[in-house]
């Protein structure tokens, strides 16, 4: 038999905008389909048609487009709904789908009573012992009941690609419903079914999902198809390891991208970060796909910091050269004959593209001089040796020497002084590299 293509697939829910915990799964799918040569899916879970809304498909859409990571096709749930009735069909014809009737808040008191008596609390299957009438009757009075796939009471085993051997009681997981009362498919009958469609080979998917695998494996089985291979990555914390749930929703990859944040910037942490591998900037994505090791990432709780993409994205922002950047620079206003100096200068003084402004605004507009009383009569002394603007990359030097033959400061009490007068700022780009960018110097009395 031959090994089939590697296929993996990026399932999100369009409910919402994707995080930065989504895209741990999106990634580490991309990067194993990638790696292989085989082929990444996007697919979108759209089986419930109320809470899934067509502007999240795009805002996905863009959001994976932005960090480059490209699918080979797109699958929509909503469209293979004929599908997943066949399913539902066969499992009925095999007696693994039941009909059952409980109200939420049947189940809830059914839940409570296991765990007083200190049971787990499982569904107690009492659907199965309705007799036909029985049935009959309660479908009248309550309507259509949830269809619950009946689990065959075993060791559900796996060998995960992350968390290693996996043995689950299948008499403690309750059978899980498939589908609703109001015939809607439920995702796990609908991911598998799609997953045994697109010939999917491997799943990676966060840690919450375990529990999932293990009931998803049997209905596998029951429909005769291959198990994929799974793995669950672990859940990401906050920095001091606190539950990162509720914060997710500002981790939004969209909020990221309006913060500056450059894709291989977040691409180079998140592929690595949880990792035995070290979390540094990658050039490219053939640079993250060449070490990426699934092998490599550990169960443990993986803490994130979205600080820790500021000087990731500095960095990358540094080796750039001017063409990647050239239509930002042009926007702001920069002259054609500048950008490359403008840039040279810039790009080690920023954090986020956007940092770039204030440094053209500098050198356009100049800035309110930052002069200490003390050095009132220096710095005007001072500016009367500074020669017109234009000014070239010799002017600073000259000018400095100048200054220092006239007043006699020297080292930092002759620059400092200077530096604030001319950018208002004690700190900046090197001096030398900004004089022939300034088009005007403010506060020359
Ligand atoms: N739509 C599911 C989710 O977002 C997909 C889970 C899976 O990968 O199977 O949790």
């Amino acid at each position: 038999m031959t090994t089939p293509q590697t296929t993996t697939r990026f399932a999100p829910s369009p409910t919402g905008y994707i995080h930065i915990g989504n895209l741990r799964t999106a990634l580490m799918n991309y990067l194993i389909a990638r790696k292989s040569g085989g082929s990444f899916i996007l697919r979108i879970d759209d089986t419930d048609p109320v809470r899934s809304e067509e502007k999240y498909v795009d805002a996905i859409k863009r959001d994976l487009e932005w960090l480059g990571l490209h699918w080979d096709r797109v699958e929509r749930q909503s469209a293979r709904l004929d599908r997943y009735a066949e399913a539902a069909k066969r499992l009925r014809e095999m007696g693994r789908f039941y009909e059952a009737f409980e109200t939420p808040v049947e189940l809830d008191l059914k839940r409570k009573k296991q765990l007083n008596m200190r049971r787990p609390p499982v569904y107690d299957r009492a659907a199965l012992d309705l007799s036909q009438e029985e049935r009959k009757a309660l479908r009248a009075e309550r309507g259509n009941g949830v269809w619950r796939f009946k689990l065959d009471h075993a060791r559900i085993e796996w060998h995960d690609g992350i968390l290693g051997d996996l043995s689950i009681d299948a008499a403690s997981v309750s059978d899980p419903v498939l589908i609703r009362g109001d015939g809607q498919v439920l995702y796990t009958l609908a991911s598998v079914m799609d997953d045994i469609d697109m010939g999917v080979t491997h799943v990676v998917r966060g840690s919450d999902h375990v529990t999932n695998t293990a009931t998803q494996i049997q209905i596998i089985q029951a429909l005769g198809a291959p198990v994929p291979e799974f793995a669950h990555h672990s859940l990401l914390t906050g920095p001091q390891g606190e539950a990162l749930s509720k914060r997710l929703g500002t981790l939004a990859l969209r909020d990221l991208r309006e913060r500056g944040v450059e894709p291989m910037a977040l691409l180079s942490l998140m592929a690595r970060l949880g990792s035995s591998d070290p979390v540094e900037l990658r050039k490219d994505m053939a640079e993250l796909i060449e070490g990426f090791d699934l092998g490599h990432f550990g169960s443990a709780p993986t803490k994130f910091d979205a600080e820790d993409l500021m000087p990731l994205t500095a960095h990358h922002l540094q080796s750039l050269p001017l063409e990647e950047v050239r239509e930002t620079v042009s926007a702001l206003g920069v002259p054609d004959a500048l950008a490359g100096a403008f840039w040279t200068m810039a790009r080690d003084n920023i954090t986020v593209l956007a940092d770039l402004e204030k440094w053209w605004a500098l050198c356009r507009d100049g800035a309110e001089p930052l002069v200490d009383a003390q050095d009132r009569e220096f710095v005007d002394q001072a500016f009367a040796l500074l020669p017109d603007a234009p000014f070239d990359s010799e002017t600073w030097g000259q000018w400095t020497k100048a200054v220092k033959a006239a007043t006699g400061r020297k080292g930092r009490g002759l620059f400092m002084p200077l530096r604030k007068a001319v950018t208002g700022l004690e700190r900046g780009p090197e001096m030398a590299e900004l004089m022939p960018l300034l088009q005007v110097v403010r506060g020359r009395s």
